[in-house]
């Protein structure tokens, strides 16, 4: 059978081939290969500018969006600073326009000092840490040569990275298994150091050399030490991330796996040493001497013919790829039959991996053993392809406390913006591959314009509707063409100010431009051409073969640019009128507005942003560092205020201008409460995806779901401040507006009080929910002490009977 190739998108590169430590479990020096020792120690300057050409050039060929280099040894750090920031510079500069460097560092530790985690922090390398638990489980093989422990220095390097400054290195801990330490105080004592995540790696061996399997610890002991870890990691309200773990959740329900030490996935990483020779996974090492070698370096051969490799391609198929009993075997689409490595036994002196897993009997009890557990489905991160999810960079403790008590400052609703652009880029990246846009122009503009005029491309890709149409498109929305990509490529050249030309589909008679504006071109359908100029000044040759200078010269009526509104205090919000993705709010969206409903809105967003800066300042920080849009409405039935957000679009919201700037402040604080919500979820599970039960929510006739329990509880935290707030600036004053305002706090404190416990005792809120459930009752505790008049508690109670809330909710 011909397979197409797989292109690598690991590379493993040994930066340095000792190591200061002594741990004999470590599968360079302690193993069968003694390749090391004929290697040089350091890689060379030829060998590291060869092997960035190499990845470059495979990244271009192949397409990749991103690949990621883990610089390696040994230990790395012994290559010192110089060596490790001319390997990062070097592989930076040698990947294609639109591809993304993932660069990571595996250390002991021993070493890591502030002035490499500088040099790291300048150079974007994560790290990762090697550390097995405890100061006992630690100590049983991770010492010295002189047999000292390396423990102490591990904790340092621990800390430091766990410093606010460097806390974003911070990649996680690799933690070999010995079942004779003790799980549970192995998981605590990572968890203490607030990994990210943890990769719990089986100890290498073969079915020649099979691991120990200690008297009275039964038949699957790594299985049994695994699962009492999980069990652990359950209660504690999964602490970290766990590849293995998370791995068999995702293959059990049809995604793929995070490790390829589980599941089917072909393996897509390859290994280079020191002296420029390619090498297979590490994990070989510990089959026989020689196993990994594949004869191929990186001064003779492309990447391709390293995939080629027969032993490479032994490794990327799949099924196909495993012996009679693994593809019999009920568990393995989860398994796959373990580490490859691990599947070797010599026969005769031939040597076979067609063997299972010499930790068969382990990986399938715990494989089975967590399915016994009832796992969830996967949650947080959004769907990209093939039922892939990307969850980018998540929010540290304090942030997500700031979140939950209601608000978040500039810097919490900052880290949102960047996860949510992230996400938009890797959406965007799913929507070409999986549309066979290989060669698309406007795709190579914009990955090209991503490296060279990067501002503009985050301007469009932060636009609140780029997404949501890169989500319909990703859920098979037969109306979701390819269009808009041409459109936000054009909107991000004529941004950049280069004069690249941008082939444009028309639609409904005009051409648009995200986060500009569009051309009414009065043809129906047909290709617009978009020459950039400088500044932002631009052409447009509309399907007709008219050529018209839009922006740069004299104005023309049928340009209908994207309207922006200045409230004081350098806030930039624009009205979006023009973009048909805007059509993504639960409400129909107004037509472009004229001059009069402009000017209202004009004067009604500057007084609501003043209002909001002056009475609920903790909201208007968020508001000012995440909100960029707001998309007009039609108005709803009368007496109704009409808004709402859009859990595709983050940064906007879209509203129904209402009579006065006070609603419109506290419609802008609900909405955004939601947007806000929305990118945390997408970080982080705060409830059990597979609860379907309906909970009663306080301001509702109709029971909701747990989601809409919790983002309705989480608008009305920002509701009830408003109208505590107004109630305040009424203090002891009379007339139908306090009233009011008393009236509605009543109301809505009681209410959000009493839906924060409901969640609380759900029982479906995971550690970080009933976290951020805290955080809402520290807000609204307080509230509840406020002394309020008789008349204002029994406005509240009837309106309460009559589940008729007075505002939108
Ligand atoms: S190694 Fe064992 S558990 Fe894994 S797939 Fe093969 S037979 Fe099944």
């Amino acid at each position: 059978m011909t397979r197409s190739l797989l292109p690598f998108t690991q590379f493993v590169v040994k930066v340095h081939s000792r190591c200061d430590l002594a741990c004999d479990h470590c599968y360079v020096y302690e193993h069968a290969d003694t390749s090391w020792r004929a290697r040089p120690k350091v890689i060379g300057d030829e060998v590291l500018a060869k092997a960035a050409e190499r990845i470059g050039a495979h990244a271009a060929e192949h397409g990749l969006a991103v690949v990621r280099v883990v610089l390696h040894g040994g230990e790395p750090l012994l290559a010192g600073p110089d060596r490790l920031r001319r390997a990062a510079g070097e592989f930076r500069a040698a990947l294609p326009p639109g591809c993304a460097l993932d660069l990571r560092i595996h250390t002991n530790g021993v070493l890591l000092s502030p002035a490499f985690c500088e040099l790291f922090d300048r150079e974007g390398i994560k790290v990762g840490v090697s550390l097995d638990g405890d100061r006992a489980a630690n100590d049983r093989h991770r010492r010295f040569a002189d047999g000292r422990s390396s423990h102490p220095q591990v904790l340092r390097a621990v800390g430091l990275l766990r410093r606010p400054e460097y806390r974003h290195l911070y990649a996680g801990l690799l933690c070999t298994i010995d079942v004779e330490n003790d799980p549970v105080a192995v998981h605590d004592a990572l968890a203490e150091l607030e990994p990210p995540a943890v990769d719990f790696l089986l100890p290498h061996a073969t079915w020649d050399q099979p691991p120990k399997r200690p008297a009275g610890l039964g038949s699957t002991p790594y299985a049994d030490w695994l699962l009492a870890v999980y069990d652990r990691w359950e209660e504690a309200g999964r602490p970290f991330a766990v590849r293995t773990f998370e791995s068999v959740h995702r293959t059990r329900h049809g995604l793929s796996s995070l490790t390829e030490s589980l599941g089917l996935e072909p393996a897509a990483l390859v290994v280079l040493e020191t002296d420029g020779s390619f090498e297979q996974a590490d994990s070989l090492k510990t089959a026989y001497d020689g196993a990994p070698a594949t004869g191929l370096d990186v001064f003779t051969h492309s990447l391709d013919e390293v995939a080629r490799h027969p032993g490479m391609a032994a490794r990327q198929l799949g099924l196909d790829g495993l012996g009679a009993t693994c593809r019999a075997c009920p568990v393995v689409r989860s398994c796959g039959g373990g580490l490859y490595a691990h599947r070797y036994r010599s026969e005769g002196g031939g040597g076979s991996f067609d063997n299972p897993s010499v930790f068969c009997g382990d990986l399938m009890t715990l494989i089975n053993g967590i399915a016994d557990r009832g796992e969830p489905l996967p949650g947080p991160g959004v769907p990209t392809q093939a039922g892939e999810r990307v969850v980018p960079a998540g929010l540290t403790d304090r942030q997500l406390d700031e979140l939950a008590r209601g608000h978040g400052g500039t810097d919490t609703v900052r880290a949102l913006v960047r996860s949510q652009l992230a996400l938009t880029r890797a959406m965007l990246a799913a929507v070409r591959s999986t549309s066979g846009l290989r060669s698309s122009a406007a795709w190579d503009l914009l990955a090209e314009l991503d490296s060279a005029a990067p501002a503009a491309v985050d301007a469009v890709l932060g636009h609140p509707y780029a997404r949501a149409w890169a989500a319909r498109r990703l859920a098979g929305d037969p109306a979701a063409g390819l269009g808009p990509l041409a459109e936000l490529a054009a909107a991000a050249a004529v941004r950049a100010g280069r004069g690249d030309q941008v082939a444009v589909p028309v639609r409904a008679g005009a051409l648009h431009l995200p986060t500009l504006g569009r051309f009414v071109v009065g043809a129906a359908a047909g290709e617009a051409l978009v020459t950039g100029g400088a500044g932002a000044g631009f052409t447009v040759r509309t399907p007709d073969g008219e050529t018209v200078t839009v922006a740069g010269g004299p104005a023309d009526p049928r340009w209908q640019p994207v309207r922006r509104i200045r409230p004081a205090g350098g806030w930039t919000l624009a009205l979006e009128d023009t973009d048909p993705q805007r059509d993504s709010h639960q409400w129909p969206v107004a037509d472009r507005l004229d001059d009069a409903e402009l000017m209202a809105w004009s004067g009604g967003l500057r007084e609501a942003a003043e209002l909001l800066d002056r009475d609920l300042p903790a909201y208007a920080q968020g508001l000012r560092a995440g909100l960029t849009t707001v998309t007009p409405l039609r108005a709803g039935p009368p007496g109704r205020d009409v808004s709402a957000a859009a859990r595709q679009a983050f940064g906007a919201v879209g509203i129904a201008r209402p009579a006065t700037a006070p609603i419109l402040a506290l419609l802008l604080a609900h909405e955004f409460q939601h947007v806000k919500l929305g990118a945390v979820l997408d970080l982080m599970d705060l409830y059990d995806q597979t609860d379907t039960t309906l909970y009663d929510a306080p301001w509702r006739p109709d029971p909701r779901p747990i989601e809409g329990l919790l983002q309705g509880t989480y608008a009305h935290l920002a509701v009830t401040a408003f109208w505590g707030t107004r109630t305040a600036i009424y203090d002891g004053l009379p007339g139908v507006a306090a009233e009011h305002a008393r009236a509605q706090f009543a109301l809505w404190r009681r209410y959000t009080a009493e839906a924060v416990e409901r969640l609380a005792g759900s029982g479906s809120l995971t550690a970080a929910g009933l976290r951020f459930a805290d955080g809402m009752r520290e807000t609204v505790s307080p509230w509840l002490a406020v002394p309020l008049p008789r008349a204002a508690e029994q406005a509240a109670r009837e309106a309460r009977e009559a589940r008729r809330p007075a505002t939108a909710g």
